[in-house]
């Protein structure tokens, strides 16, 4: 093992193999306030790589119901009570300002074990600690669909009398978006006893070679999320691949520039934005809409940063949920980046509305002023809404996309209008 860094950790960490960043890293952000649970983006994905023999029961991508629902079944609880009955300090986090570090540790310190730590601490002879899910958790992959938590019956309110109000309701539910994350500290690769599985320099994707793998299920057993899985056809593993070709531009439909994933791209409630991260976490580039929302605004933030393999899909969390349970999945970074999603700032409103407007990756943002439009008080502060245009351009400096903060709208000339 050797010692590097992970800044959503917000300390050095065990890891068998050396600290060594991509020159970018494929990330994305999801905005949980807006997904509507239509599974686009899963049939996106399944659709294009796991339609095929022995691929029945792999959804590289899923969206489940939190906080009963998961795919394999249970499968964050099991690992977070794996954390919690065997590791050192678990889920403790020292947040007060000298823990604190704009980049190296922008939430804090995490004091408890990780899954390489614990693997350590139990003497254990693997990288990290795991299970396999047995063949009955990967059924039913929308489990527990649209199933809220509550306090209370039905029963013993009287229909559903239990109020649901902000800040957190008291029935309530969310949903979670899943892929891959191509961790920066891959928990399968370093599982993997044959090096089957490696990390891009360009991009930072990771991926299980197909001629190398021999099926020994490591990655499935070690991976925290359970992204990777086992094809009996083939008798490999497979997980996300980022959709790769699309990243290196090899879709003619944006002649050579890198393109978000499928998933990304077919996203209907528009809450997803695909793109890469400047590799250096210390030096953020403020027009990078990755790198300002994730380092430099915080809004997004990461699943489950506790297992330690620095996951690269963000988060921002849901509005409603109880503070404690967010907490726990997306770290201690939840309540800041609620404040400011709930009342948003003039630079967030504008990079919000580049979500879903191009398949084309933007690397790049700018904000032209507009005139104010809106004014309000949300939770004791002011919001000012401000019809400013973001435009978004592509990594050869191409503009992409050029969109306003207010909806246009159109008024039908009514002599066009059909009439029955
Ligand atoms: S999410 Fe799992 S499969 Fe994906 S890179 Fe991280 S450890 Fe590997
Ligand atoms: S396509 Fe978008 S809105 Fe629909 S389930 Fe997927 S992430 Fe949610």
């Amino acid at each position: 093992m050797t010692l590097v860094h992970n800044w959503h950790l917000g300390r050095t960490m065990e890891y068998p193999y050396f600290e060594s960043r991509p020159e970018h890293q494929f990330a994305a952000v999801f905005n949980t306030n807006r997904c509507i649970a239509c599974q686009t983006c899963t049939m996106a994905h399944k659709s294009t790589w796991t339609y095929s023999k022995g691929q029945e029961y792999m959804w590289w991508n899923n969206v489940e119901t939190k906080p009963y629902g998961g795919y394999p079944q249970h499968w964050d609880h099991k690992i977070l009570q794996l954390l919690w009955d065997n590791g050192n300090n678990p889920m403790e986090w020292y947040t007060s300002a000298e823990d604190k570090d704009e980049t190296k540790a922008p939430y804090g310190l995490y004091n408890g074990d990780t899954i390489f730590e614990l693997a350590k601490t139990k003497g254990l002879n693997q990288v990290a600690v795991g299970y396999i899910p047995d063949d009955k958790e990967w059924r039913f992959p929308n489990i527990y669909e649209d199933t809220a938590a509550s306090e209370k019956t039905n029963y013993e309110t009287g229909a559903a009398a239990e109020s649901s109000e902000l800040p957190e309701h008291k029935r309530w539910f969310f949903y979670l978006q899943r892929i891959c994350n191509h961790c920066t500290y891959p928990a399968c690769l370093s599982a993997c006893p044959r090096k089957a599985i490696y990390k891009r320099k360009e991009d930072g994707i990771v991926l299980i070679d197909q001629k190398r793998c021999r099926g020994y299920r490591k990655c499935v057993e070690q991976c925290p999320y359970k992204k990777p899985m086992y094809r009996g056809e083939t008798r490999m593993s497979e997980k996300c691949i980022g959709c790769y070709p699309r990243v290196e531009g090899k879709d003619p439909i944006t002649k050579g520039r890198r393109m978000e994933a499928r998933c990304m791209a077919a996203c209907v409630g528009k809450i997803r934005l695909n793109g890469l991260l400047t590799g250096d976490y210390k030096k953020p580039d403020p027009k990078n809409p990755m790198d300002w929302l994730i380092h430099i605004h915080k809004v997004a933030l990461p699943l489950y940063p506790q297992f330690g393999t620095e996951p690269n899909i963000y988060y921002i969390p849901p509005r409603w949920a109880p503070r404690s349970y967010l907490r726990q999945m997306f770290g201690p970074g939840v309540d800041e980046a609620l404040d400011k999603y709930a009342a948003p700032s003039r630079t967030l409103m504008a990079v919000l509305q580049l979500f879903r407007t191009t398949q084309t990756m933007l690397s790049r943002f700018e904000i032209e002023d507009g005139e104010k439009i809106y004014e309000s008080e949300i939770m004791g502060k002011k919001v000012e809404v401000y019809n400013d245009t973001v435009i978004g351009f592509a990594s050869d400096g191409t503009e992409m996309v050029r969109v306003k903060v207010e909806e246009p709208t159109w008024e039908s000339d009514e002599k066009r209008m059909i009439t029955y």
